[in-house]
């Protein structure tokens, strides 16, 4: 049974943030027989964030992807309710936002990212308006597919920073559903779609990005990588770009933003960021343990892994946390991340593609499946119903090998 617990204590194993890495974490740290470990959630409802993504295509709801926190929080793990405030690393302390005190003898920090309007100057006050909108918060993906779907006829620009954006080619998502929205309903002619990237690929597996951009040319889509958007002008609906050819500025009647992301303040502030970490917290990307702290971790969208932040790379991360945890106790040798990332990304609303990749872009493909990168039927049903089933019921409770 999960307690909701107040007051000061010390706990063996303390994790910060219940989303994805914290709660599978948790759980297999409690496989692995640890018996008193914690992990500190502000939300009371958790979020299986892909969804996001068929949300902001028109294809779920909010509803798919919310569970109450307390049922899935693994058995035998301790829940403090309160959002961390500080960690003060020298004392091994953790200050939430009620004042009281945690101790711990190993702490995980993975409390995720959050979108980084400043970074775009008028991105926040383009999506308050009906012309743009984003996958990447849950009431903007139910309002990215209304303005999508009642676009008949202008540009439609899609734009899609890698700049810490979690499984950043999902961005691609909504595009195929509107693209293949529009060609049924007949307007695809009417509109003009226009996708900037910031990164050199759709996706860094060449297979995979050679697919997107197959399926992009299928729908008219004008490809523009190394493509920054630099400001939005909400009221002119403009945006102004950094390309390879000098800044550009395009205009746009439906703007959909994959915007960058930045971490928590309280991580700089307490000193777990590092040299070039950009606020992030700074492990060694193998073992994923701190390069200052040896008993901090870090892991999921907050850490410094070198690989691109997605779900799928936390298969990897948490067990070599959990493991390397242990190591570190016992003085043996650790368990290494090679950079593992994946990216589902749909062509269509009825096709999808897998891209496995290690840090490297390198394939490394774990599905059973010859050729992931094409897009099929098989890999979209698998993407949308399959998926979250074993989100709930087995990575989240940490089972991860
Ligand atoms: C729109 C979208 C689509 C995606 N699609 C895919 C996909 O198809 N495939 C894939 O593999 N990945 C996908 N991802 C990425 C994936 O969801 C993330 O990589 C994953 O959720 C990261 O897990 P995390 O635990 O690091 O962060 P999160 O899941 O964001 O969890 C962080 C948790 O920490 C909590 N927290 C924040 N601040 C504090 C604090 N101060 N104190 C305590 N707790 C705190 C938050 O409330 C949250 O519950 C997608 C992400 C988004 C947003």
């Amino acid at each position: 049974m999960v307690r909701i617990m107040s007051g000061s204590r010390r706990h063996d194993v303390l994790i910060i943030g219940g989303g994805n890495a914290g709660l599978s974490l948790a759980g297999r740290v409690r496989r692995d027989g640890c018996r008193d470990v914690a992990v500190i959630e502000p939300k009371t409802v958790h979020e299986y964030r892909p969804m996001l993504s068929y949300v902001a295509s028109g294809a779920a709801t909010l509803a798919d992807l919310r569970r109450p926190q307390e049922r899935v929080t693994p058995d035998g793990v301790r829940w403090y309710r309160d959002r961390v405030v500080a960690v003060d690393p020298a004392r091994s302390v953790v200050t939430l936002g009620d004042g009281t005190e945690l101790e711990y003898g190993d702490l995980a920090v993975c409390p995720g990212s959050q979108v980084d309007w400043d970074a775009v100057p008028g991105s926040r006050a383009a999506v308050a308006t009906p012309y743009a909108a984003t996958s990447y918060l849950p009431d903007q993906a139910v309002r990215t597919w209304d303005l999508l779907a009642g676009l008949t006829s202008g540009r439609a620009v899609f734009a899609v920073s890698d700049r810490h954006v979690p499984c950043y080619p999902v961005g691609l998502k909504p595009l195929f559903a509107a693209a293949d929205h529009w060609r049924r309903t007949g307007v695809l002619d009417a509109i003009e779609i226009e996708l900037l990237v910031e990164s050199a690929r759709l996706v860094d597996e060449a297979g995979a990005d050679h697919q997107l951009r197959v399926a992009a040319e299928r729908y008219g889509v004008r490809v523009r990588t190394h493509t920054t958007v630099t400001s939005v002008d909400a009221e002119r609906r403009t945006l102004e770009l950094r390309t390879p050819d000098g800044p550009d500025r395009t205009a746009y009647d439906a703007l959909y933003l994959a915007p960058p992301h930045r971490a928590p303040e309280w991580v700089a502030a307490s000193g777990l960021d590092g040299p070039g970490s950009e606020g992030f917290v700074a492990v060694d990307p193998h073992t994923l343990q701190h390069v200052a702290h040896p008993r901090v971790w870090g892991l999921g969208d907050v850490a410094t892994v070198d690989a691109m932040p997605s779900g799928g790379a936390l298969r990897r991360q948490v067990p070599v946390v959990a493991r390397n945890i242990q190591a570190r106790r016992k003085g043996t040798e650790m368990r290494r991340y090679d950079g593992y990332s994946v990216a589902p990304v749909t062509t269509s609303r009825r096709r999808l593609l897998l891209a496995e990749f290690d840090r490297d872009a390198r394939p490394q493909p774990t599905v059973p499946v010859p050729d992931l990168t094409r897009p099929r039927p098989s890999l979209l049903l698998f993407d949308r119903y399959l998926q979250p089933t074993v989100y709930w019921h087995k990575l989240l409770q940490g089972k991860v090998s």
